[in-house]
């Protein structure tokens, strides 16, 4: 089931995406729904469908508490950047603030020089979790979205920790909608900048598997419906300037698009 977050000009509300859209949405409907699904399951509200290319589509969940980053989790990205492949997951955090949606513009921050994309697969909590097994872990999962884990890398080289350089203001693309049944093991995934290949992946490469994040995160934070956790990105990062587009394509999902642009 694929849920989408969206907007007819009024209050954000969510529905069940059918059909398989075309570049412009064409080909799809949302099937709208009754309140939050994270909170009150998924309820339709029995009316009629609504043409894909009618609605805005808003960022598919707007995280509770958190986004747990993971740096380095892809050994050939970390190699492209020398970095070793960290024995545990390596955390971050990046406030909620930091997440815009499909089509809305990343707006580099003054001050920012190179600012680089992430494709990532990002995973969707959908209840309270703590200290959850690995074997447990994936029933804690509403399901999957795409991500773009937008990085400034001066600031994140200098600053000593990650917090301005991860966390400003739209760096944190999510959608185009989270998909609930979806097995994440291997998953292709692809970003383009202005169309072209630079990131050509696949999860069955997460040197910690979405199960292993899952647990790891819940024995330090107390995991909320939700929460998201975006798993790492493979090799193939690279700067996007203003002006450029970066497209992050998961199988399974569908395709993240946003433009950049400077403040
Ligand atoms: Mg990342």
């Amino acid at each position: 089931m694929r849920i989408a977050r969206y907007t007819l000009g009024d209050d954000p509300a969510y529905g069940i995406v059918e059909g398989e859209p075309g570049a412009d949405g064409e080909g799809a409907v949302i099937h709208p729904l009754t309140g939050d699904p994270l909170y009150v399951g998924v309820l339709p509200a029995g009316v009629a469908p609504i043409p894909l290319p009618d609605v805005r589509l808003l960022a598919p969940v707007l995280p509770r508490s958190k986004i747990i980053g993971i740096g380095r989790n892809y050994a050939a990205h970390a190699q492209e950047f020398g970095n070793e492949v960290p024995p545990e997951p390596m955390m971050f955090l990046v406030p909620n603030t930091a997440v815009v949606g499909p089509g809305d513009p990343v707006v580099l921050p003054r001050g920012s020089a190179t600012v680089d994309y992430e494709g990532e697969l990002a995973v969707v909590i959908g209840r309270i979790c703590k200290d959850v097994r690995e074997e447990e872990a994936l029933g804690c999962v509403w399901g999957y979205t795409c991500a773009d884990d937008v990085s400034e890398r001066t600031w994140q080289r200098n600053d000593g920790q990650w917090a301005r350089a991860k966390g400003f203001d739209t760096s944190k693309p999510l959608g185009p909608w989270v998909v609930t049944d979806l097995d994440p093991s291997a998953l292709r995934l692809v970003t383009r900048l202005d169309g072209e290949v630079v990131q050509d992946g696949t999860t069955a490469d997460l040197v910690h598997g979405v199960a292993r994040l899952v647990s790891f995160a819940s024995a330090h934070f107390t995991l909320l419906p939700g929460d998201v956790i975006l798993t790492g990105t493979p090799a193939g990062v690279g700067p996007v300037r203003p002006g450029q587009r970066v497209s992050v394509e998961i199988e399974g999902i569908g395709v993240l698009d946003n433009p950049f642009v400077r403040r």
